[in-house]
């Protein structure tokens, strides 16, 4: 968990390498369901351009089908996911949480950050072009970057807000049951990741 543009998806391609289980980023899961054009693609898109949730119902329905797969039955690691206290709930009472990282980062840090932010459109590779690589094709496979169609200014902000009112305090829920492990994200998606594994003895 974290705020938008703490890390966590490039710290979540990283542990799934080494940990060698599945990570399930809901984001990534409609903006797939919307670049397929259906009808609930484009009623997905429409609700993440404009920066506000999907819905918890339709949230947890399409996440409680992934976790389904063969490759989660070892285990897997969420991202983005839970956003409210309502999909807490329901997480808790379909799995078992081992650990909760928390990417801790000042809210300006992000915002300038996110300005920078790339993704890769065919693998979902992220990169910030204030670090060094190519900033305009992906270095995993080679397809040009794009910008999130999310990632304005306005956009940001209100998921800014709603992180704060919505999502903050599951942390401090999952704090009060002593699974968080919070990790300074303000430096380099190295020194992130570096902290997570100590953190988890790794
Ligand atoms: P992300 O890639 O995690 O930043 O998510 C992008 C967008 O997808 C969010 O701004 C929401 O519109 C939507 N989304 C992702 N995860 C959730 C969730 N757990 N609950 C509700 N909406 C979500």
């Amino acid at each position: 968990m974290g705020p938008q543009g703490s890390g966590k998806g490039t710290a979540a391609q990283e542990l799934s390498n080494i940990l060698k289980i599945p990570t399930i980023s809901t984001g990534d899961l409609f903006r797939t369901e919307a670049a397929s054009g259906s009808e609930l693609g484009n009623r997905l898109k429409s609700i993440i351009d404009s920066g506000s949730l999907v819905p918890d119902e339709l949230t947890v329905g399409i996440l409680k089908q992934r976790l389904l797969q063969d490759d989660c039955k070892n285990g897997y690691m969420l991202d983005g996911f839970p956003r409210t206290m309502e999909q807490a709930r329901l997480l808790e009472n379909i799995s078992q949480i081992d650990k909760v990282l928390y990417l801790d980062v000042d809210f300006d840090t992000v915002i300038e950050r996110i300005g920078g932010r790339r993704t890769c459109p065919k693998c979902g590779h992220i990169h910030n072009v204030k670090f060094a690589g190519d900033p305009n094709y992906c270095s995993v496979c080679g397809t040009k970057y794009v910008v999130r169609a999310d990632d304005t200014e306005e956009a940001i902000r209100k998921r800014l807000d709603t992180f704060t009112q919505k999502t903050l305090p599951i942390v401090e829920h999952f704090r009060q049951k002593g699974l968080v492990l919070s990790v300074d994200a303000s430096r380099t998606p190295e020194y992130t990741l570096k902290q997570i594994l100590k953190g988890l003895g790794k």
